[in-house]
């Protein structure tokens, strides 16, 4: 039998990086196991249910490429077959009615159990569990009652879903026995966790996925990054293509505990794609970005953008860090550092060094990395001082940072003209005379 797994989204919010790690292993184990992978919009809440939050789910599975198989199903489309299937369990005398409201009849003192890929065997006493309500008042469904329905009637066979769930499982289970339908395998996988080991929250920092988007990350990176979150390929592997990870993917490598959303890693992961993605990956990005950012005019040159990507992209963690780090060379805005100002500028002898530097960059015939070091190298040797006494206070200058790729191709991009007025005017202006 081909193996079936869906993600069942609720459009009441945007989608949370602990749904689309779900959504991932899902469609990992689906692509894997060359199964089918549904998506069924589980909107029977019709005050929280949202078409925006919608939209966003969507965009961000599309975004991760997490391309789902044949239609989305929607819960709030199949009403009448919730009523039909609560209706027949009244009249087997399974359920009974309370006003309008259909509830299930759970019998105390029984053991529900069932045996987790994840967890191993779950055991619930139906003492635990009270009578569960499988049409409301208003004629929706409950969410464990269309679950059950919908689960057996689109043959899931594997219902991977959150930790979250564990103990709705047991209540769906009973539902299963009334309905005489065959219950799927279950795979609750722990939950996400910030590094001070609580439940992932907006405390920690940016929790959807949008917001990761919007902050510059590949989708690629966000998909390694997830699929490591309570799942390992074994050894000490952390970068894997999405072929590797659907080759490797099992879902005995899911671990027990909670798996920790490290920021720190993610960064270091995102720096890793951005370092090997291509020019022709990377630059319609870069662009979408500038634009955002009213950065992008008609009057850049791709091949001069281009020669930017490629000087900054191995040492950014995002698009957004991009832009930091660039704001000097896109905008007419310095994004001084004081701190790199106090340290580099604020020194008696810079605001001379400063000068001396921008007349010989003035006389340099040809305006590339190597001419403009050597320019420095020997005005350095002139003024007996290390270069690095003409580089650091140049830096800050020209981009307002301590930090940066190689001054020399820092400059060359920066152009004669604008480097060599701002570092008059850094000379001027911010050293001390
Ligand atoms: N709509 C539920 C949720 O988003 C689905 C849970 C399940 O997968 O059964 O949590």
């Amino acid at each position: 039998m081909s193996m079936r797994v869906r993600f069942a989204p609720s459009p009441t919010g945007t989608l949370h990086v602990g749904s689309a790690r779900t959504a991932l292993f899902n469609w990992l184990f689906a692509r894997h196991e060359k199964g089918q992978f549904l998506l069924r919009i589980e909107d029977t809440d019709q005050t929280r249910s949202k078409p925006e939050f919608l939209k966003e789910i969507l965009g961000s599975l599309q975004w991760l490429g997490l391309n789902w198989d044949g239609e989305i199903e929607y819960q709030s489309r199949r009403l009448p077959h919730y009523t039909a299937v609560a209706d027949k369990l009244l009249t087997e005398g399974l359920a009974y009615k309370d006003g309008q409201a259909i509830i299930f009849k759970v019998t105390p003192g029984q053991v529900v159990s069932f045996e987790d890929l994840v967890h191993g065997q779950v055991q619930f006493n139906t003492l635990e569990i009270k009578d569960q309500v499988l049409v409301k008042s208003d004629g929706m469904p409950t969410y464990n009652f269309a679950c059950v329905v919908d689960d057996s009637d689109f043959q899931i066979t594997h219902v991977i879903r959150g930790d979250d769930h564990i103990s709705n499982t047991p209540k769906q289970l009973l539902i299963y026995q009334a309905l005489k339908r065959n219950p799927p395998i279950f795979v609750h996988i722990p939950l996400i966790l910030g590094t001070d080991r609580s439940r992932l929250s907006k405390r920690h920092g940016a929790t959807s996925l949008q917001e990761y988007r919007q902050m510059g990350y590949l989708p690629e990176a966000m998909v390694n990054f997830l699929a490591l979150l309570g799942w390992s390929p074994g050894g000490d592997r952390e970068l894997l293509t999405l072929e590797e990870l659907i080759h490797e993917f099992d879902l005995k490598r899911i671990g027990k505990t909670g798996a920790m959303f490290d920021l720190t890693k993610l960064n270091w992961m995102n720096n890793q794609y951005l370092k090997n993605a291509s020019l022709e990956e990377l630059l319609p990005l870069v662009e979408e970005k500038l634009s955002e950012k009213d950065w992008w005019t008609d009057k850049l040159e791709p091949a001069w953008v281009a020669e930017v990507v490629e000087l900054y992209k191995s040492r950014v963690d995002t698009l957004e860090d991009f832009c930091r780090q660039t704001q000097g060379l896109f905008t007419d805005e310095i994004p001084f550092d004081p701190e790199a100002v106090e340290l580099r500028l604020k020194q008696p002898g810079v605001a001379g060094r400063l000068k001396i530097f921008a007349e010989h960059l003035q006389i340099l015939q040809a305006w590339d990395a190597a001419s403009i070091e050597a320019a420095c190298r020997s005005i350095a040797e002139q003024l007996k001082v290390k270069a690095a006494e003409l580089i650091h206070p140049a830096r800050v200058a020209v981009t307002g940072r301590a930090v940066g790729p190689s001054l020399f191709h820092v400059l060359a991009v920066s152009g004669k003209e604008r480097t060599i007025s701002r570092l008059l005017h850094a000379a001027e202006t911010l050293c001390p005379s």
